[in-house]
This record gives structure tokens, sequence and C-alpha cells, in this order.
């Protein structure tokens, strides 16, 4: 009884068009999580010279535990675009922009800096996927970050989806520590990280702002931290990984593959 009423929330939270539960909990109209999940009221507003763009898969609506539109609320300039493809990087931000090879894109494919042996946190490649030269350079010259926000096939699909990325420079990350999610989640993405954490690495290192990583991070571990005092309250709003949904285990299945296929 109680396991069909956890799947059909969970249903309802990840999937927005179908009915939702009789018993609605009211929605944070930033972070869009349950009012009980939302810790916007504690963010710090942080100032980022690089623009960030972060370009959500629409299957990404893991809305307990995302990070994309927390991570959005700590920024100015920062933009949250649900869908697959946009015909250019000015029109999924809405202005123009001037040179989209100022703007780095995340994305792994099947690059990883492990393989590569790169030593640097972030790793510029060239269009061959290899670590380009002169990576002092090309960071310099960065104006914004475009994230893929979502698992690994996903990104892979917008990728693959929106040829404009191109044109940005490709940046793939060497993390240093784990992923904050511990078991909570399984590798949302491939190189382990959370949008947030992602977004932390590469904002503190291109800026040489350790504030913006220690800012970012703290948030995250407030956002896990208030879901595991909901999961014991209210364990219908944050199920524990045991109760969630066939799509969870087939795509942790998917991820123990090699990594390599793009
Ligand atoms: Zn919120």
């Amino acid at each position: 009884m109680l396991g069909r009423r956890f799947e059909r929330i969970a249903a309802a939270m990840s999937n927005p068009t179908a009915a939702a539960p009789a018993e609605s909990i009211p929605e944070c109209p930033h972070c869009q999580k349950p009012m009980p999940l939302c810790i916007c009221d504690s963010v710090t507003p942080i100032e980022n010279r690089l623009a960030l763009l972060i370009l959500q898969h629409p299957q990404e609506q893991d809305r307990a535990l995302g990070t994309a539109r927390l991570l959005a609320k700590h920024f100015e300039d920062a933009t949250v675009r649900v869908g697959l493809s946009w015909p250019s990087l000015s029109k999924a931000l809405g202005h123009p922009v001037e040179n989209a090879s100022h703007w780095a894109v995340l994305y792994l494919g099947s690059a990883r800096a492990v393989d590569l042996e790169a030593e640097a946190e972030i790793v510029a490649l060239n269009r061959k996927g290899e670590i380009a030269d002169n990576q002092r350079a090309i960071f310099g010259k960065l104006e914004g970050v475009v994230l893929l926000d979502g698992t690994w096939s996903q990104a892979k699909a917008l990728w693959w989806r929106n040829p404009w990325m191109l044109k940005c420079q490709r940046v793939i990350l060497n993390p240093a520590h784990p992923s904050r999610y511990g078991r909570l989640r399984k590798e949302p993405r491939k190189d382990g990280l959370s949008t947030i954490e992602a977004a932390a690495t590469i904002l503190a290192g291109l800026e040489k702002r350790p504030d913006i990583a220690v800012t970012l991070n703290t948030s995250f571990e407030r956002m896990l931290a208030r879901y595991r005092e909901v999961q014991a309250e209210m364990p219908e709003l944050a199920p524990k990984p045991a109760a969630k949904g066939r799509s969870r285990d087939f795509r942790r299945r998917k991820r123990s593959h090699p990594a390599g296929v793009a």
C-alpha cells in the first residue's frame, strides 16, 4: 500500500505532466523543489565574471535531488533552459553572443581526464578530443560556461542535438574529490559530480576564486542535509535509493559499462 503511494508521488514528481498527487505540497518557484526540501532562503549570492548557461534534458526531472536551479539561484547571470535542442548559443541564452568559441561546454563524451593523463582539475580539449595546447590562453578568453544537466546519456543526447556546441570550447573535469551525493545518487554525471559541484569546480578554477567553490559546495551540503532530514519525516518526498523506480536502476546498469562510446 505504502510502497505504491511512494511510487505514485515519485512518478508525479519525475513527470510534471502526470496528475499531481491529491495531497499536493507547494513547490518553491526558484528551485522547483517541494517546499520542505527548499534551501533557497539560505543561498548566498555570488558575483561571477563568467556567465552560466545550464541546459537541462527534459527527462532530468529529479526535483528532489536535482541541483541545476539551486545552482542558478546563486548567480545573477545564470540561465536554465529545459529542452533538447536550440538553433544556436544565442537562441539558447536568449541574447546575442558574438563569439561562441569564447564559451566553454562541459562535456565528457569519450574523453576522460584519467585516460588523457591530465593533471589539472579543468582540461580544455581540441577538436580531436585530445588535451589542447596552451590551456591558459584558452581559459583566459572565456566569457561563459555551458553545463549539460542530466545523466550521462542525457548529456550525450544534448551534445549531439546541438551542433553549435562544436563552436564552443570543450572542457572536461578531473575532480580532486568524489561527489558529495555519496550513496544518495549513483554517478549523476560521468565525472561523478552533481551539476552544482561541476559548476563549483569549473567556475572557481577559471575565475581563480576558491570562495565560489566553498559557497556552492556548502549550499549543496545543506541541500543534502535537508533531504536526509525530510527522508526521516516525509519519506514520500525524499525516497531512499532502494525505493527508486526502474529508470534509476536502468541508468545505473548502463553507467556501469566501460566508458567511451561517443
Ligand atoms: Zn527553493
